[in-house]
């Protein structure tokens, strides 16, 4: 019902704030149209972007967060925040993350349980890089349960192997863990670790799989396709 009425407004109306002004202006005219409303600012979308490295999670996180209006975490980038700030936590992952191993679920599971407890996440959320590993995704969703709620869609990026690698090279970000050694071993643990989530995610009927190959806009069409 909150979606319907969703896509039913005009493009420019997607912003939540934008609604919530609308839903102060409904309130004059209709209790029925307020309650419709309320319906989808109450409705959670809490995503999860699933793929392997290089499939261009960050690039559609980004424009998912713009377009919902929901906040982007990305663990990677905390991570590489506090490495680069020389924090504690920067300290103690650094040579993991050089290496393009994974960080130990407990560290990840705490800080990502942390941040999801901050008001600017209860409206929902776009998770990149989170969870990693099957035990993450059980931990992720046993605190979801505990606060009833859980996650909505698991959007998985699909793009061939040999297009990731030939990505990640010419994307020159300058990433320690960048280099062909380094992402053979990305890949390796992804396949290993990482992949055995979608079929954790598959039983509960949420994922949606994406061609990820095409221009940014493609790919951020078909995703806005996926969830409505
Ligand atoms: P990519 O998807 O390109 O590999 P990310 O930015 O998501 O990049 O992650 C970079 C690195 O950060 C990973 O290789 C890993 O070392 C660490 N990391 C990020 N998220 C997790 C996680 N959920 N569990 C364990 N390690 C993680």
């Amino acid at each position: 019902m909150s979606l319907l009425f969703k896509d039913s407004i005009d493009a420019h109306y997607h912003r939540k704030s934008t609604i919530h002004k609308r839903s102060v202006f409904y309130a004059h005219k209709s209790a029925y149209c307020v309650i419709l409303i309320n319906d989808y600012l109450t409705t959670d979308m809490n995503l999860i972007l699933f793929g392997p490295p290089g499939a261009g999670k960050g690039t559609q996180a980004e424009k998912i967060k713009s377009y919902f209006d929901i906040p982007h975490l990305s663990t990677g980038n905390i991570f590489r925040y506090n490495i680069k700030n020389e924090t504690d936590l920067g300290k103690k992952v650094k040579s993991i993350l050089d290496a393009g191993d994974l960080v130990p679920d407990e560290t990840v599971v705490d800080l990502v349980v942390d941040e999801l407890q901050k008001p600017e996440y209860q409206k929902g959320y776009v998770l990149d890089g989170f969870p990693r590993t099957v035990p993450q995704a059980k931990a992720l969703d046993e605190f979801l349960a505990e606060n009833n709620t859980a996650i909505d869609s698991l959007i998985m990026l699909s793009v061939p192997e040999k297009e990731l690698v030939n990505r990640i090279l010419s994307r020159g970000e300058g990433r320690s863990d960048d280099t062909s050694e380094k992402i053979k071993n990305r890949l390796a643990v992804y396949r290993k670790e990482t992949e055995p989530v979608l079929n954790y995610y598959k039983e509960k009927g949420v994922v949606q799989e994406i061609d990820g190959v095409g221009t940014v806009d493609d790919i951020f069409g078909r995703i806005k396709e996926a969830l409505k």
